[in-house]
């Protein structure tokens, strides 16, 4: 564990990593970097230019050409050494997370882990790119079908997974023989940057990895049009997604399009509701809730619903908030202040309905951005956090009296990303299992995102997965070839 003062002094110079270059300075437009903690400011990012944006491409098109030739054992090597490098230097990286994202010290950490556990996965993966053979017609002919990589990716993420997001999209890609632009996010830029240059450290050809800082619009232009991008990977609102992938998809480019998500709990009557309750408040309101999976709405039968609201009330208010560097702290703020705007606006919402509010409810008065765990109950289907996905520490509860209600709640929104059912009746498991639409539908647990497991949404919530095998296969297209 580290203290802030000392994490504060290690703050990186945010600069452009272009080709395999760190350039900083340069006359280049800068903006603030705001520490989430303390509203004050933190950083200062420069913008990257049109030059900046045309020489990464030019880069990009070099890398792909060495990289793609490399073999997939040498390539998994890279891969390899830089998850051993970010295990290394865990509480560098760490130090980034929590003083940029303000996300307490221990998911913190366990977010270097489960990142560095993405490069592992592709760097295995990568060797483990097959193709096959199919019988021909002919006496010795061979037909066989092999994966490529598609080119050069172009990628953007959120800023709430500052160090997984980014792992995934350049690891998956990398992996794959592609080569990779991302953009990172200007919320936590200095994490995305670290992983690019330990990369390079690790023996990444030039040009393979750039990733700019700067304005989202024309860094997305630029990159999305270049003829050499042909696939674009995309976390972050469904909104912005819709965008991009229209882009891409009308230049024939591949969207892999990781989106919004309002993830419903289905809880019936037989479990143990106060362990229940308090598991979901920790899947809930880790990082300050702000993750794409995170369990929000929550559908319980009616005979346990008094007792798993005052247990989740409960829960969220034993929540410590505070900063990230302090042991006692277990929820740290959120993004900015925007976000804590956008809390008020469902708590507004749910007072004018006649919600019941049973934790929470408020921005906490003092410096920082920080929301207090907010627990909204008898959130029927026209109130906005019913409606409207809160990416923050609210929850929102609703009872149900039959396993139909439940199935038509869960699934009467656009979105189909993460679900989550808990219940000891393998019947009633297996039956939502098939019945709820979702990309994952975790069931008894609250774990959705592994290295190793395919990671997607259905419905608008998103288009291919990352993770699993299938994370390699986003960025990979089949040549067939036959030989007589
Ligand atoms: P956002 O869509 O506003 O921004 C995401 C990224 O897109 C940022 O890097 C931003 O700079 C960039 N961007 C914004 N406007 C752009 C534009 N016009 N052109 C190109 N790029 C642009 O989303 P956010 O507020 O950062 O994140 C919250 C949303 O992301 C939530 O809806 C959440 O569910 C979703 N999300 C999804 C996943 C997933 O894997 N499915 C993971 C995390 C977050």
């Amino acid at each position: 564990m580290q203290t802030r003062s000392d994490a504060l002094s290690h703050y990186p110079q945010i600069g452009q990593l272009i080709g395999g270059a760190y350039e900083t300075g340069g006359g280049r437009a800068m903006h603030d970097i705001t520490d989430p903690t303390t509203g004050q400011v933190l950083g200062q990012y420069p913008t990257a230019t049109e030059d900046d944006i045309a020489r990464a491409l030019a880069a990009a098109e070099r890398g792909f050409a060495v990289w793609r030739k490399r073999s997939a054992f040498d390539r998994g090597r890279v891969l390899r050494k830089v998850a051993d490098t970010m295990r290394e230097r865990a509480n560098e990286l760490a130090r980034l997370v929590t003083l940029e994202l303000g996300k307490p010290w221990k998911e913190a950490v366990a977010e270097v882990e489960q990142a560095a556990g993405m490069w592992e996965w592709y760097a295995e993966e990568g060797r483990r790119a097959y193709g096959r053979i199919i019988p021909a017609r002919e006496a010795h002919a061979r037909q066989l079908v092999m994966p490529e990589p598609i080119g050069v990716v172009a990628a953007f993420g959120s800023w709430n997974a500052p160090l997984i997001t980014p792992s995934r999209k350049m690891a998956g890609a990398l992996g794959a023989g592609c080569a990779i632009i991302m953009k990172a996010s200007e919320e936590v830029p200095a994490c995305a940057l670290a992983l690019g240059r330990i990369a390079y450290e690790c023996g990444l050809p030039e040009g393979a990895l750039s990733i700019l800082v700067g304005d989202p619009i024309l860094i997305s232009e630029r990159l999305i049009d270049a003829p050499c991008v042909r696939g674009v990977t995309f976390t972050g609102s469904t909104q912005i997604g819709k965008q991009l992938a229209a882009r891409a998809v009308s230049q024939m480019k591949r969207p892999i399009m990781e989106l919004g998500g309002h993830a419903p709990v289905l809880i019936f009557d037989d479990v143990d509701i106060a362990a229940v309750a308090k598991a979901a408040a920790a899947a809930k309101f880790r990082n300050s809730g702000q993750i794409c999976i995170a369990p929000t709405r929550f559908f319980v039968q009616r005979k346990v619903y008094g007792a798993f609201n005052e247990a989740l009330a409960k829960a969220a208010n034993d929540l410590v908030l505070g900063c990230g560097f302090e042991e006692s702290t277990t929820m740290g703020p959120l993004v900015s202040s925007r976000r804590v705007k956008a809390m008020q606006g469902f708590v507004t919402d749910a007072r004018q309905k006649g919600l019941g509010i049973a934790a929470g409810g408020d921005a906490v008065q003092r410096e920082g951005a920080f929301f207090a765990p907010t627990v909204i109950t008898d959130a029927h289907t026209e109130s906005m956090v019913a409606n409207v996905e809160p990416f923050g520490p609210i929850a929102a509860t609703a009872a149900f009296d039959s396993y139909d209600e439940a199935i038509g709640l869960a699934n009467r929104l656009p979105f189909a990303l993460a679900a989550y059912v808990q219940s000891n009746n393998v019947h009633t498991v297996n039956r939502a299992i098939d019945d709820v639409e979702a990309g994952s539908v975790i069931c008894n647990g609250w774990r959705v995102s592994l290295p190793e497991t395919p990671f997607g949404g259905h419905k608008e919530s998103g288009i291919f997965a990352e993770g699993g095998v299938e994370g390699l296969q986003a960025f990979q297209h089949v040549k067939y070839a036959y030989v007589a």
